[in-house]
């Protein structure tokens, strides 16, 4: 693991990514205390809303949110960071409970690449894992909910920080369909256990879903699952930490993606390129476990250089930053 985690490390460096080219942003002052840090950026995401109008004032308020979650890892700064975290899993969990889509989806950001996407059909999750936010990760009452509330879980590869293999239990013994590739978790079977790896042409049925999986990997090292799922009106799909560039010309050629669920240090900028989604929202900052890790800013200097900014003119793809527990709409 450590040797895949400096494998990793390294090559996000060698490619610039992890640092987007540009110099971090400060910590917080440290005349504010870390959970005032995290409210105020917060407060700030509160105030403007991520539905594509107020790219500014969330980005000024996504790095504050950076400079607070850079803290200097004492236990202070843990538990108010765990706070916060836990705080807005529950605020995600009553929406997603409480909000009803009559048309297209809403997408919900939990951890890392975790994902809620509700539809008037169904509600799944991708790569949905409790957090690795030190010792307050989201509760047993909150993951027992969220089990609860999705139909479905997809997970892209067997990396720690995708899957867990509590949610995965507790959604396999409550029936709820759990969609694998065919090489972890291999203690989970059942009619509700379907492994995937290239679906080719043909969707496969999931939760009443069509899905597609066309296969990945990250650096060579691991198999990734490449997931288009139709909601119902609208396709979205989930890269998972996939570096391999060869899938997504032949996804565009099949497929015209409504939602990328994207990887802020993955090459964004190809998977943008070559499929063009109408919608695109990064995701993989804040994962504490790496040694390298992403950060909001990273994810603008991907979308800074992909020129992928308001005003959006008609048919061009437009972005989505989310913070933890923070929702859009599509359309
Ligand atoms: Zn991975
Ligand atoms: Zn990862």
């Amino acid at each position: 693991m450590t040797h895949l985690r400096l494998r990793i490390a390294t090559a996000l460096s060698a490619k610039g990514l992890a640092t987007g080219g540009r110099e971090a942003p400060r910590m917080a002052p440290r005349t504010k205390s870390v959970a005032a840090s995290l409210s105020a950026a917060q407060d700030g995401l509160d105030a403007h809303s991520a539905d594509g109008t107020n790219w500014a004032a969330r980005r000024t308020a996504l790095l504050q949110m950076d400079a607070a979650l850079r803290g200097r890892h004492s236990r202070k700064w843990k538990r108010a960071v765990g706070v916060h975290y836990q705080r807005q899993m529950h605020k995600a969990l009553d929406e997603i409970a409480s909000v009803r889509v009559d048309r297209g989806v809403r997408i919900w950001r939990m951890y890392n690449m975790g994902f809620v996407v509700k539809s008037p059909r169904a509600i799944i999750g991708f790569d949905i894992h409790p957090g690795w936010v030190f010792r307050t990760p989201m509760t047993a009452a909150q993951q027992r909910r969220l089990t609860g509330l999705l139909d479905a879980a997809f997970v892209s590869h067997w990396h720690p920080d995708h899957l867990s293999r509590g949610i995965l239990g507790q959604m396999h013994a409550a029936g709820k369909t759990l969609v694998l590739s065919s090489t972890f978790a291999m203690e989970l079977r059942g009619d509700n256990v379907i492994r995937m790896r290239n679906t080719g042409g043909a969707p496969a049925k999931v939760a009443g879903l069509d899905v597609w999986c066309y296969p990945g990997w990250q650096f060579r090292l691991a198999r990734n699952n490449i997931y288009v799922v139709h909601m119902g009106d609208m396709l979205v799909m989930h890269q998972g930490d996939n570096t391999l560039r060869s899938p997504y010309a032949a996804i565009a050629r099949r497929h015209s993606i409504d939602v990328l669920l994207a990887n802020c240090w993955a090459n964004p900028a190809q998977c943008v390129k070559d499929l063009k989604p109408k919608l695109l929202i990064t995701a993989h900052e804040h994962e504490f476990r790496h040694v390298v890790r992403s950060h909001f800013w990273c994810s603008f200097s991907e979308l800074d250089k992909m020129g992928v900014a308001p005003p959006w003119a008609p048919g061009v793809t437009q972005a989505r930053i989310l913070s933890w527990g923070e929702q859009t709409r599509w359309p």
